[in-house]
């Protein structure tokens, strides 16, 4: 019996915005515990919250790069439930009326696992996402020895949740959107989706069923996964584990469980029995909220997307699919293989130099693109020397690797080694002339039909020149000086 898994996300992310949701306190990770509270999102009664703007744009922008419908207009709810790192006892989020509905996450194929690039069940994946609403994160507790404490810097945080279609179907393209999403959203400028700093978090539902069965399985939930490969890890359990149960005759009901990273099998925390009642109604502190000023706003914001980058990398400097989608996975990679490419007289020559060159430099100097310490030009200039014939290729790496580590312009290094190539054709036929002199019976052997000396010959004028003739010009010289009949001196 075969079975088919269906597994449907809700991804929470942190917004970057300066100030917290509902109060002005701010934003900032890795501040001294509670430096960042003041009584709204310490929860003390009486306190008023206000809403972030900038928190709606960037959701509003979110739904805009996620293709979603923007609703005409949103409201907040108070999600009442008890958790002791929410003193209101009632989180503000959104039910029945989120920012954004619809739209959908493409799956690029970088995006997969590595060891699942190979495989991909269903190339240019859309998910389709349902919903994308607002909420506020709450506080983070810490236990001790013999206490536990609250760190209320969290608490307010703008919080999306992102939430999926039952669409995807395997571990590989939870991956897979979780990568794929992340990328759009660091191209918004919408969160920095660390998810070592929790910035990107995500609830997995999964179920399996036997093919043929219409309807899907039972939901198991696993809550808060934050890491990616754990998330592929955690489902991929759940499949064995559910498939397991199902053929072994026993029936599945819908259950919360948690995953636990060490012993790398989840754990049962709740049944359907008890599950929440949310009793959500309107936050009466707070005003519906009308979309159509945020759509412009946001609207003037959009970036390129990572889809609309990968193919104008292809289409404007003719690199191929794969090296744009290399290139375009980092925003600072592109940005510096653009600044490179606008001047160059060939860009798709500078492509090899900053996936290989340029990128094992920077990661062995234990760097990110941006403290880069070459500057593009400076690439440009390198390459736009070695397209020109003034240095071979080779040469070129040592260049490279002296402007890599000296901050020295191409032109000045290849001065100062007394690297140029010599393509003076005046210096080049003396050099050859010398050569077919001194080497009568080789030039002889060409010329009775035999090709095989011509290269002699040429490393013979290389090594007259201490390597610096230029071979392209060297060779030419050479064939028309042998098949003219010229000897040794001209006639
Ligand atoms: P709930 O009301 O319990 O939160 P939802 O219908 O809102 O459930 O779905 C929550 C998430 O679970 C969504 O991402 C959805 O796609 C996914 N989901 C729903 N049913 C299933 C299922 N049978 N198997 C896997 N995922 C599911
Ligand atoms: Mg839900
Ligand atoms: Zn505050």
């Amino acid at each position: 019996m075969k079975y088919l898994t269906t597994i449907g996300l809700e991804v929470h992310v942190q917004l970057k915005t300066r100030s917290k949701m509902f109060c002005a306190c701010a934003v900032e990770y890795g501040a001294g515990p509670n430096a960042h509270t003041c009584p709204t999102c310490l929860g003390l009664p009486g306190a008023l919250p206000v809403m972030n703007q900038h928190a709606l744009e960037l959701t509003t922008l979110t739904g805009l790069m996620l293709d979603c419908a923007i609703a005409p207009y949103c409201k907040f709810d108070r999600k009442n439930y008890f958790y002791p790192d929410m003193p209101k006892n009632y989180q503000i989020s959104q039910y029945d009326l989120p920012i954004c509905v619809g739209g959908a996450v493409p799956l690029h194929d970088l995006a997969y696992p590595k060891d699942a690039q190979k495989s991909i069940a269903t190339p240019d994946k859309k998910v389709g996402l349902v919903r994308i609403h607002l909420e506020e994160d709450v506080a983070k507790s810490f236990h001790y020895d013999t206490s536990t404490g609250v760190d209320f810097n969290r608490a307010g945080t703008p919080l999306m949740e992102i939430v999926t279609e039952p669409e995807i179907g395997s571990p590989e393209e939870a991956f897979a959107f979780l990568s794929s999403l992340r990328q759009i959203l660091l191209y918004g400028g919408v969160s920095d989706a660390d998810m070592e700093k929790g910035q990107l978090r995500c609830d997995c539902n999964v179920s399996v069923r036997p093919e043929g069965q219409a309807e899907f399985g039972s939901k198991i939930e696993i809550k808060n996964m934050n890491t990616v490969s754990g998330v592929r890890k955690a489902l991929a359990y759940e499949v064995q584990r559910q498939t397991a149960e199902l053929e072994g005759g026993r029936k599945l009901q819908q259950e919360t469980r948690r995953w636990d990273d060490a012993s790398a099998q989840t754990f049962l925390m709740r049944t359907k029995e008890n599950a929440h009642d949310y009793r959500y109604f309107p936050d009466p502190d707070l005003m519906p909220v009308r979309t159509e000023t945020l759509v412009t706003t946001a609207r003037a914001g959009m970036p390129e997307l990572p889809s609309a980058k990968r193919a104008r990398f292809v289409d404007q400097y003719g690199v191929s699919g794969y090296d744009a989608a290399v290139l375009a996975d980092d925003q600072d990679l592109s940005a510096y293989f653009e600044a490179a490419a606008a001047k160059a007289a060939k860009p798709k020559a500078i492509v090899n130099w900053v996936l290989n060159d340029l990128l094992s430099a920077v990661s062995s100097a234990g760097k990110g693109m941006r403290e880069c310490p070459l500057p593009p030009q400076a690439l440009t200039e390198l390459v736009d020397l070695i397209d020109a014939g003034k240095i071979s290729g080779k040469q070129g790496k040592e260049v490279f690797a002296e402007m890599f580590g000296s901050g020295k312009g191409a032109a000045t290094i290849v001065k100062e080694k007394g690297l140029e190539q010599l393509s003076d054709t005046g210096t080049l036929e003396a050099l050859v002339d010398q050569v077919i002199a001194a080497n009568p019976k080789p030039v002889a052997d060409f010329k009775a039909g035999n090709p095989a000396p011509l290269n002699f010959l040429k490393g013979q004028v290389m090594k007259l020149s201490k390597g610096q003739a230029n071979p392209v010009v060297t060779s030419e010289i050479l064939q028309r000086k042998l098949t003219a009949g010229e000897g040794p001196g001209g006639v």
